[in-house]
C-alpha cells in the first residue's frame, strides 16, 4: 500500500511479511507487490504507520476499539491481572474473580432476561458455541431433529468452519466446501443493492418473508434457529428498510425456533444503545459478542444466553464444549475495565445524544457528491454507496475497482475507510469527537473527489 518508503525498518518488516507472514483475507501476491502498510502505534482515534503518517481510524481497528486507543486503565488492568493470576482455566468446576465479575457486568447491561455468559476467544468461537448449544438445547427438549440454522446471504459470522458456514459470504463458501450441512441461507435485506423496482418498504417485507418461506421449506420441526446481525457490518453496513424487523419478529413469534442476534459489531454501544437488539426492539434468545467487549485490547468473545435457554441447558448435565481461553483472566479483567469506562464515562449516552446524530448529519452531506448513490447509517456506523447513476442505482463495472481506488486515496490522505465492493464503510471509535468527525467527513469528501476524477 505504502507509496513512498523512507524508513529502512519498513522495508525490513515488509520482507518479513513476504517471507513469513500469512495475513487474513489477503491475496498474497498482491499484498507483497508493495508490501503491507505497517501500523506502529495509536492514540485516541489516530494510528501512525512506520513512515510516520498519522491516520484517522474510521474503522475502530476492525469495528472493535470502542473506547479509543491508548487507555492506560486497560493497560493497568491487564498488568495487575497478569501479576496476580495470568492464567487459570474455567473448566472442571473452577473459576476466578475476573470471569465471574465480567459475566455479572455483562448481564447487568444485556437485555432483560439475558443473564448467562459463555466466554470464548473470539466472535467466531462464540458462533460455534451457539451452534452447539442450540442443537443441544433442542435435543434436551426432546426435539433432536431441530438442527438447521437459517442465516442470511452476505451476513458475516466469522471464519471458523461453523462461522464461515453461518455467514453468507459466497467467496468464503467457495473455499473448503462450505457451508457445512444443516446451515441454509435466505436473501439479505439490502435494498440499495438488491431491491430492484420495489419500494424499500415492500422490499423489507419481501426479504423478511423469505424467512417464513425457508422455515416452511425446511420444516419447522427441523429448524433450530435463525441468526442475524442487527445491522450487517462486513456485508456493507446494511440497514434494512423499517418494515423488515417488525415482520421478522412476527414470523419468529409464529414458529418455535430460537433467535440469535450476532452482536459482535453492534454490541457495546455501536448503535447508541448497549446492543443493536435494544436499538431495534428485538428480543433474541442468544447473542454473540466480541470486539467492543474488550475494545479489542485483548481477544475475547462470548455468547449471552437467555434464562429460557439456560434453564434447559442447566437441567441437561455436562455441556461438552469449551476453549482453553474461555474466560481468560487477563481478557476478563480488561473487559471489566472497558465496561466500567463505557458506563462511568457515559460514552454510549454521548454517542446517542450528541456524536452519532452529528456524524449521521455530516455523513449525509456527502450524498450530493456525483459519485455517491446513497449514504446511510445508524449510531457510529455508516455506509457510502458509490454508484454510476444515483437514480437507477447502477453500479460501476466491478473490474474498475472503484471502492478499492477510493480506499487507497483514503489511506494516502490519512483516513481509514473500508471498501466492501463499491460500498465505503465507517465505524469509528465511539469516543470520536465532533471536530474529529468533521475531519473524517472532510477527508472522505476529498477522497471521493480524487476517486471521481479517476472514474467519471
Ligand atoms: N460476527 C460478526 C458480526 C463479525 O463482524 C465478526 C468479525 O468481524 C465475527 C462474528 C467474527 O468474530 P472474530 O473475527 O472475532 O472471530
Amino acid at each position: 500500500m505504502t507509496n513512498q518508503v523512507n524508513n529502512p525498518k519498513t522495508r525490513e518488516w515488509q520482507a518479513m511479511s513476504r517471507d513469513h507472514h500469512l495475513a487474513p483475507f489477503s491475496d498474497y501476491q498482491q499484498l507483497h507487490e508493495k508490501g503491507p502498510r505497517i501500523v506502529t502505534k495509536a492514540d485516541g482515534v489516530y494510528l501512525w504507520d512506520s513512515e510516520g503518517n498519522k491516520i484517522l481510524d474510521g474503522m475502530a481497528g476492525l469495528w472493535c476499539v470502542a473506547i479509543g486507543y491508548g487507555r492506560e486503565e486497560l493497560v493497568q488492568a491487564a498488568s495487575k491481572q497478569m501479576r496476580e493470576l495470568p492464567f487459570y482455566n474455567t473448566f472442571f468446576q473452577t473459576a476466578h474473580p475476573p470471569v465471574l465479575e465480567l459475566a455479572k457486568a455483562i448481564a447487568d447491561v444485556a437485555p432483560q432476561g439475558m443473564n448467562h455468559v459463555f466466554f470464548t476467544g473470539s466472535g467466531s468461537e462464540g458462533n460455534d458455541t451457539m451452534l452447539r448449544m442450540v442443537r443441544h438445547y433442542w435435543a434436551l427438549k426432546g426435539k433432536p431433529s431441530k438442527k438447521v440454522i437459517i442465516s442470511r446471504h452476505n451476513g458475516y459470522h466469522g471464519s471458523t468452519v461453523a462461522g464461515a458456514s453461518l455467514g453468507g459470504m459466497k467467496y468464503m463458501h467457495e473455499q473448503g466446501d462450505l457451508p457445512i450441512p444443516g446451515i441454509v441461507h435466505i436473501p439479505q435485506p439490502y435494498w440499495f443493492g438488491e431491491g430492484g423496482d420495489m419500494t424499500p418498504e415492500a422490499f423489507g417485507v419481501w426479504a423478511a418473508d423469505q424467512l417464513e418461506k425457508k422455515i416452511l421449506e425446511v420444516g419447522e420441526e427441523n429448524v433450530a434457529a435463525f441468526i442475524a446481525e442487527p445491522i450487517q457490518g462486513a456485508g456493507g453496513v446494511i440497514i434494512p428498510p423499517d418494515t423488515y424487523w417488525p415482520r421478522i419478529r412476527e414470523i419468529l413469534a409464529k414458529y418455535d425456533i430460537l433467535f440469535v442476534a450476532d452482536e459482535v459489531i453492534c454490541g457495546f454501544g455501536r448503535t447508541g444503545e448497549w446492543f443493536g437488539s435494544d436499538y431495534l426492539g428485538n428480543k433474541p434468545d442468544l447473542m454473540t459478542i466480541a470486539k467492543g467487549l474488550t475494545s479489542g485490547y485483548v481477544p475475547m468473545g462470548g455468547l449471552i444466553v437467555s434464562d429460557k435457554v439456560f434453564q434447559v441447558i442447566n437441567e441437561g448435565g455436562d455441556f461438552n464444549h469449551g476453549f482453553t481461553y474461555s474466560g481468560h483472566p487477563v481478557a476478563a479483567a480488561v473487559g471489566l475495565e472497558n465496561l466500567r469506562i463505557l458506563r462511568d464515562e457515559k460514552i454510549i449516552e454521548r454517542v446517542k445524544a450528541e456524536t452519532a446524530p452529528y456524524l449521521q448529519k455530516r455523513l449525509r452531506e456527502l450524498a450530493d457528491h456525483p459519485l455517491v448513490g446513497e449514504v446511510r447509517g445508524v449510531g457510529m456506523l455508516g455506509a457510502i454507496e458509490l454508484a454510476k447513476d444515483k437514480q437507477t442505482r447502477e453500479r460501476f463495472p466491478s473490474e474498475l475497482g472503484v471502492g478499492m481506488t477510493c480506499r487507497s486515496h483514503c489511506f494516502d490522505n490519512g483516513l481509514i475507510m473500508r471498501a466492501v465492493g463499491d460500498t465505503m464503510i465507517i465505524a469509528p471509535p465511539l469516543v470520536i469527537s465532533k471536530a474529529e468527525i468533521d475531519e473524517l467527513v472532510e477527508k472522505a469528501r476529498k477522497c471521493l473527489d480524487l476517486t471521481a476524477r479517476a472514474v467519471l
